[in-house]
Formats: structure tokens, sequence, C-alpha cells
């Protein structure tokens, strides 16, 4: 990775002309601004046209609905969702399905803008959405889980559809989430046969439609990105120390594919606290403690030769290249200060403040972004829609070289719009993606 200007977008541009223009506030801790804010800086560097800045600075579709579930307990509780559509130029509107506690509108609109994004910088034929339920999934049952996702699949199914917004699993949510999703699509959509409607969500269980290779997708995509950049920066995955923050999905994938590429996972933390190993924790290992267990703490009592350490130890530990793969926002300028590594590896949906960024960029710290980074998930999703779409079904080879193809090629397209333009990786991502997004919009023009 060649060195480039540290320029950071953000701050600067939140008084920017699209910004007073669209009367939006400017609160530098609001994430929907942050993310905005660096699209927008990049939009400046290619001067992309003033009437696709303004269209790309505000979703086209802000959906929320409010919805009665009865709980195991006899009463009746009122759930929040959230779809956000934020663009379509490129094809269906697609993107995760959260459920949390802290599930915000903005946060949600922020989720949608990275995937039209991503999707654009991976080539893929997707625009960007994203929803989710403010819940606290862990606390429901099974059955409330169920009747949770069926209700609010009632409240957007005229809105959502397998040729116009397509979700998929995202944090709090997994494969067996999908399928209720899908089969309750399935029964209330009207004009579609069952086999056609399955095909509004991803991330299915394989039985189910669902593509072999989508749940270690997210974590197969930050190994290819690693394994195409580090070079570039004198690193090989072999021997390699690697620290994640987050041990759910995207983290445990990445842990334990990096491990089988002869690297060391010396460091995990999660919700539950922190485990350490300089000689190597066993990822696969840490994985099942994690599903029996919904956290890496007591990984330590058993006989892995891993120890228990604080926080504040966690970001000290000295890894060559440290992954967030929990949630947004974690790295603010203190973490940034404390983390002892070369690289950071964006797993994470905006898992760096912009402050934070500064922080590491000052101190000579790559961000390898997001969009880049945890762009796997989608790809194979898009992968899964065409399987469904062509009654086709493809094996693990051939899902893992073709992710592997978008990953490289991806992570090609971001160097180049770095070199060229002489900024940082996140911008030359942003770049990257919205030369595509340009593209089209100058072919089609704006309806009418
Ligand atoms: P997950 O629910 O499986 O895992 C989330 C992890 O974050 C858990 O290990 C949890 O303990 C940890 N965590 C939560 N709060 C924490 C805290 N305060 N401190 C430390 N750890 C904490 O979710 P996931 O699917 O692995 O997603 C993780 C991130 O990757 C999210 O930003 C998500 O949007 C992004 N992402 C996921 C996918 C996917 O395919 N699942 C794709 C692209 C991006």
């Amino acid at each position: 990775m060649a060195k480039a200007s540290i320029a950071s977008p953000s701050q600067q541009h939140l008084g920017s002309p699209v910004f007073d223009e669209l009367g939006m506030e400017r609160d530098p801790d609001n994430l929907y601004l942050q993310t905005i804010d660096a699209v927008l800086h990049a939009a400046d560097v290619i001067s992309l046209p003033h009437h696709v800045q303004l269209i790309l600075a505000q979703p086209k579709n802000e959906i929320m609905v409010h919805f009665p579930v009865k709980m195991d307990s006899g009463h009746y509780q009122l759930f929040k969702g959230y779809r956000v559509q934020h663009n379509n130029a490129l094809g269906p509107y697609k993107g995760g399905l959260r459920y949390h506690p802290h599930v915000s509108l903005d946060d949600v609109k922020s989720l949608a803008v990275l995937m039209t994004m991503k999707c654009s910088l991976v080539r893929i034929p997707f625009g960007g959405g994203k929803g989710g339920i403010k819940c606290d999934s862990k606390a429901l049952s099974s059955d409330e889980l169920c009747r949770v996702t069926r209700r609010f699949v009632s409240a957007i199914a005229p809105q959502i559809g397998p040729d116009y917004d397509i979700p998929a699993p995202d944090v709090g949510t997994d494969a067996q989430v999908m399928a209720w999703f899908a089969d309750t699509y399935a029964n209330i959509a009207t004009g579609l046969d069952r086999g056609q409607a399955m095909a509004v969500v991803t991330g299915k269980p394989v039985e189910m439609g669902g593509s072999v290779g989508r749940e270690k997708a997210t974590g197969q995509g930050v190994i290819d990105v690693l394994a195409e950049l580090l070079p570039e920066v004198g690193l090989s995955m072999k021997g390699s120390r690697l620290s994640l923050l987050g041990y759910g999905n995207v983290g445990s994938w990445t842990g334990k594919l990096w491990a089988e590429r002869g690297g060391l996972v010396t460091a995990a933390m999660d919700h539950s606290g922190a485990v350490y190993n300089p000689k190597g924790l066993d990822a696969a290992a840490l994985a099942d403690h994690v599903r029996e267990h919904r956290g890496v703490a007591g990984f330590e009592k058993s006989r892995s030769g891993a120890e228990r350490i604080t926080v504040d130890q966690f970001y000290s530990t000295e890894v060559d290249v440290f992954v967030p793969a929990a949630l947004e926002q974690m790295i603010t300028p203190e973490r940034a200060r404390q983390l002892k590594c070369k690289i950071v590896a964006e797993a994470a949906n905006a898992p760096t403040t912009p402050a934070g960024e500064r922080v590491l960029l000052e101190r000579g710290i790559e961000i390898l972004p997001a969009i880049l980074c945890s762009a796997g998930g989608v790809t194979v999703s898009y992968f899964e829609w065409v399987q469904n779409k062509t009654q086709t079904s493809w094996d693990l080879e051939k899902v893992d070289d073709e992710l592997n193809r978008h990953m490289v090629m991806a992570a090609q397209r971001v160097q180049k719009a770095r070199s060229k333009y002489g900024v940082n990786m996140r911008t030359a991502a942003y770049i990257a993606a919205l030369e595509r997004i340009a593209q089209v919009y100058a072919l089609r023009g704006i309806f009418p």
C-alpha cells in the first residue's frame, strides 16, 4: 500500500453546501452525518455531479413501523421496526436486518448508505438498504423471536420483494430468522410462486435455498482482502498476529480462517470479556465455547492456555492486524491511541469514529475500510439470489472462487483510486464505489 495523504474528511465537510441545501443538522457525533460526510468528501475529490451528491445525501425511503406481539407471558409488547432504502440506481435494495436494543433510524440510515457503497465497490447489481427491530433478541424466547419476525414481515411486505428489496442477516439475526422471514413472505406475497418468493431474503439455511459458504462469507472476505493487501506492507498471514473485537459470526469466522492460513489469533474480546494467548488462541475451540456459553468469558478456564485480560489490556495488545468485528463507533480516539498494530481491518460496519480515524492515520496505522473488508457477506448473498433466481445450486469451490475474485478486484480498485488521487484507503474505497454510481446516473439521467 503506497503512502498517501492522511487528510481525513471529517468535520471539515459537515458544513458543505449539500448539508446546507438539504437543511441537515451538523452534529459531528451523528453516525449518519459522519457517513455522508465521508462519502461527500470522496465525491468532491472526483467532482461527482452536484445532483448525484444531493441524491446520495438522503435515502430514497425511510420506513418505520410499530407492531404488537403477544409474548410468552400473555402480555402484548409493542415493537418498533425500520427499513431504510437508500439507493437503487444499481439494482434492488440490499442489506441486513438487525435486532438490537440500540437500533435507531439514523444508524439504520447510515448502514444503508454503506450498503449502497459496498455493493457498488464489489460490482454486484444491488443498491443499498438496511433494517432492524429495536429489541434484545437474546432476551426473547425462540417462539417470541419467531412471532416478532413474522409480524415485522407482514408490516413491511408491501415495500420489499425479491426484485425490489432483499434483506439478510446482521447483528442479532441468523439463518433461522431468515427462514421465518422467507416463509412468512411466501405465505402473504401475491403474484409470486413460493420458489420465487423465497428469494426475498438471503442468508437462508441451505436446506431452504441458502447458499453454501454464506455463513462464513464475511469472514472469508476479510481474509481474501488481507491476503491481497498484506504483502504490500511486507506482511504475510503465516505467523502474523491478529486480535478480534467481536467473536460472533464475522469475528469467529475471520479468526478461524486466519488460523487455518497459519496466522495467530492472539486476543479476542466480546461483550462478555477478553482472552489472550501469545502462542495463538484455538480459534475453532473459542467459537464452540462462544456458541455454548454466549461469550468468550470463561474460555480461560478450559485447558486452552488462554488467560483472561482487561478491556484496556485487550486494546493495548501488540499485534500486526486489529480487526473490529463488533458494533459501530467502538474505535474512539482513546482506543485508537491504545492500539498497537500496523493495520486495522474493518470487518464491522463503521467501527471507527472520524476522530478515532484521525488518530490512527496520524500514528501511521493503515485502515482497510468496512465497505471493502466486510463486503464478502453481501457478495455471497448475491450468489444466493442468483442461485434462487436460476434454480441452480453452486458448490463451495465455486462460491469461494467467485467470492475471492470479487474481493481481490475490489481491493485492486481501491488501490488504484488511492494511487490516482493520493487519498487514504477509506476515501479511495468511496471513490471506487462512486465512480460506478456516477456512470449509471450519467447514462440513465433523472426521470422525467
Ligand atoms: P454477531 O451478533 O454475530 O456478533 C456481534 C459481536 O459483537 C458479538 O461477539 C458480541 O459479543 C460483540 N459485541 C457486542 N457489543 C459489544 C461490546 N460492547 N464490546 C465488545 N463486543 C461486543 O454479529 P455479526 O454478524 O458478526 O456482525 C458484526 C459486525 O459485522 C456488525 O457491524 C455487522 O453489521 C457487520 N457485518 C456483518 C455481516 C454478516 O454477514 N453477518 C456482513 C457485513 C458486516
